[in-house]
């Protein structure tokens, strides 16, 4: 079959690679449907983190199971399921308290698993699932419309992550919001801030296109000044003290500042941007001001059937962060295109 793999900065290659086999009982064979590149995805790409050696690479998709292993019992053969960015058991105890990225059984994509089997990376023509019963989620209907496959593939990490970032936040009805970042996931914290009843949403985006997507996610008001000015222009849009609510979706040191020196005294950040070093927690400040923080790596895999029912039904298009959609023989050029921000997300079709 064929698969993306990177060999280094800025070289991604889709090669050929042995079919994948199940192995160990409890694991699927899916036939990806639509995969796509994340902005985590750039960091290796960018060499920001070193490949040593060529490796599969893509940890979204969403696919028709092709064949399931003897102790399968929830998932069957012609499911059209979402994977999260991981694969999760859902039956430890980690999983059970709602963080299914801590499973003690669980991967990630394009690695071994913990029984020695390959997890494919997701930018393939197949993967295959250990612990499909616990990882996979069956979309009910079967293979849906094309036209509702983007929505469902956000559920794989954006959506969720963005979701994840609003829950942190503790966004409720009436809150007031801010969110730091306009890449997929902060435009799906707006969506998921939104969706919750947030009474005023603040997106933070110089760019007009995403700027006009967060409107129609639900975006109130947009502030294009970042730093200090940023941080005084949003204060002033709340009464001078600054929001309940701030979603942090970049993970730099100046977008967490930005984040918790947003806040009003009291208030909270939800951070999800992967730290890409340099960030560290005020706690001077944060003592001062009583603002906390929480958040981390997303556990998607636990809201999937939350935000599975508000997609099914159209109350949320969170696919709408996809703007350009390629076949998976031009994988590079979706890397280059988000690299350079000429798009804000990349759907794969193998
Ligand atoms: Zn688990």
């Amino acid at each position: 079959m064929l698969a993306t793999l990177i060999h280094g900065e800025r070289d991604i290659r889709v090669e050929e690679v042995p079919d994948p086999q199940l192995s160990t009982g409890g694991d699927a064979i899916v036939r990806v449907v639509a995969a796509c590149v994340c902005g985590s995805d750039l960091w290796p790409y960018r060499g920001v983190t070193p490949t040593s050696r060529p490796h599969r690479i893509g940890h979204e998709f969403v696919g028709v199971v092709e064949a399931v292993g003897p102790d399968v019992g929830r998932i069957r053969a012609g499911d059209f399921v979402i994977a999260p960015f991981y694969d999760c058991d859902m039956t430890c105890a980690n999983c059970r308290n709602g963080f299914s990225t801590s499973c003690l059984n669980g991967g990630w994509w394009g690695a071994k698993d913990r029984l020695g089997g390959f997890a494919d990376g997701a930018q393939g023509e197949r993967v295959r699932v250990p612990h499909a019963d616990g990882s996979l989620t069956a979309v009910p209907g079967g293979e849906p419309d094309w036209a509702m496959v983007p929505h469902l593939l956000t559920l794989a990490d954006v959506m969720g992550t963005g979701h994840h970032a609003a829950v942190s936040a503790g966004v409720r009805a009436g809150s007031t919001v801010v969110v730091v970042g306009d890449g997929a996931v902060g435009l799906c914290g707006v969506l998921a801030a939104a969706r919750l009843g947030a009474a005023r949403i603040v997106a933070m985006s110089r760019h007009s296109s995403r700027q006009s997507l967060a409107r129609e996610f639900g975006a109130t008001d947009i502030v294009e000044e970042r730093g200090e000015e940023g941080i005084a222009r949003v204060k002033e849009l709340f009464d001078g003290i600054g929001p309940d609510c701030v979603l942090e979706c970049v993970g730099t040191a100046e977008s967490m500042d930005q984040a918790l020196r947003s806040a009003r005294p009291g208030g909270q950040v939800g951070f999800v941007g992967v730290p890409n070093g340099g960030s560290e927690l005020p706690i001077r400040e944060m003592f001062d001001t009583n603002v906390g923080a929480r958040g981390g790596v997303a556990p998607v895999r636990n809201y999937i059937d939350e935000l599975l029912v508000d997609v099914l039904s159209g109350a949320i298009e969170p696919g709408r962060v996809f703007d350009l959609e390629l076949p998976l023989t031009q994988a590079a050029e979706a890397y280059a295109a988000m690299d350079e921000r000429r798009a804000i997300k990349v759907l794969l079709r193998p």
